[in-house]
């Protein structure tokens, strides 16, 4: 079997969903009508067109390669294309996303879902918790600001069947007319009035979801040493299960610095690449969980070797997922094979009816809070006619 074709796809953000964002992917194209599926984990935030790029750039090295070769696929792009050896989002971005397809097609040709290729199934179904509630959640997909708002998100979740959220109370100010935290907010000191407005949002969400279900709270890189440690020092009453993101995943010395003054576990990872980017988080065990993103950590392929190192260093792992209902399904694929999983993200996007209506399978969608695997060949999913009517598609090949 020979990769014949590789086409770039990117969902214009308009009508999409309220963060504007627009996903890349790509469809790969081989000799025998097989195609395989990937996603770029850039979906948010900047960075669309220049992912959209590279992948068309990437793809004359992959073109005319076997598919069923994927660790020589991947170690050709990495080795010749020479920003790869160094690190960046886009260029990880748009090789994670041509990895994924050709697991997808792997698991095509063989019949077989891509778990079963990296070694089996470990379970059949999925702890899931509900993600980045300060969005809403289902129905209400609008920025949450008072103590109420966070109150009315978490029972939502509750009554969902969920048995762990996850919240990030630095997302929106007090209202609407205070405008967004900026950048100049989180270094030096956080005021007494930014403390309180965490411990009210956190303690509203565990107040709702009550004492024994468990709570992650997000910051987005939102705090640095001292005002993470602030943060900490304020919410770790509420028994914090992790603190994600709390500082620039550059900075493993900080983190590491943080860990030992806080008692609330840390995580980490949607913003670190390959086991390279990982290693120091392990061998100096600052995080207690890694996040790694199928879409931008270097693919399945790079995902599976991520987690398997993670093992060793008895830390467990989560699929970092803010993307299409692919991505969503290639995180369920290495999630269900690993010994280490721990829970899977499930972002308040994923359930919005605009989201699962880019896919044929709605099984992804957590039924009481848990994801049953489903057997599918590859990855499990496809994109629906609704989708490819409305993505942008630029093909290199025949
Ligand atoms: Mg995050």
């Amino acid at each position: 079997m020979k990769i014949v074709s590789i086409e770039a796809m990117m969902l214009p953000s308009k009508g999409f969903n309220p963060t504007n964002s627009r996903p890349v992917l790509c469809r790969i194209n081989t000799d025998e009508g097989i195609y395989g599926l990937g996603e770029a984990g850039t979906s948010f935030a900047v960075g669309s067109d220049s992912v959209f790029a590279m992948i068309k750039e990437l793809s004359p090295i992959v073109i005319g390669m076997d598919p069923m070769e994927s660790e020589v696929i991947w170690n050709k792009v990495y080795s010749t294309a020479y920003w790869t050896k160094g690190n960046g989002p886009i260029i990880f971005a748009a090789l994670s996303a041509i990895d994924t397809a050709v697991w997808d097609i792997k698991g095509k040709a063989l019949g077989k879902p891509v778990y079963e290729l990296l070694g089996g199934k470990f379970r059949d179904r999925l702890r899931c918790y509900a993600s980045q509630l300060q969005f809403g959640f289902y129905d209400t997909l609008v920025p949450q600001y008072t103590e109420e708002d966070y109150r009315t998100v978490a029972q939502i979740a509750v009554d969902k069947g969920y048995d762990a959220v996850k919240v990030d109370p630095f997302a929106f100010r007090r209202a609407p007319s205070s405008g967004l935290f900026s950048t100049g907010d989180n270094f030096g000191y956080f005021s007494h009035d930014t403390l309180n407005l965490a411990e009210e949002r956190i303690g509203a969400t565990r107040d709702v979801i009550g004492p024994d279900r468990d709570l992650i709270v997000e910051l987005h890189c939102a705090t640095n040493l001292e005002t993470a440690v602030q943060v900490a020092k304020r919410i770790e009453k509420f028994d914090i299960m992790y603190l994600e993101e709390a500082m620039d995943s550059l900075v493993p010395d900080a983190m590491k610095a943080l860990a030992d003054r806080i008692s609330i576990p840390l995580t980490n990872g949607e913003r670190t690449y390959l086991r390279q980017g990982f290693l120091p988080y392990l061998k100096d065990r600052s995080l207690s969980m890694l996040q790694p993103d199928i879409g931008i950590c270097g693919g399945i392929s790079e995902m599976k070797k991520i987690c398997d190192m993670a093992e060793t260093f008895d830390v467990g792992v989560q699929a970092h997922v803010c993307g299409t209902p692919i991505s969503v399904a290639a995180g369920v694929q290495v999630e269900a094979a690993i010994a280490n999983f721990t829970i899977h993200e499930t972002h308040v996007f994923s359930v919005q009816p605009k989201f699962t209506a880019l896919c044929k399978y709605d099984d992804f969608v957590p039924v009481d809070g848990y994801i049953t695997v489903p057997s599918r060949p590859g990855i499990g999913q496809d994109l629906s006619d609704e989708a490819l009517e409305r993505m942008i598609i630029e093909k290199v090949g025949d």
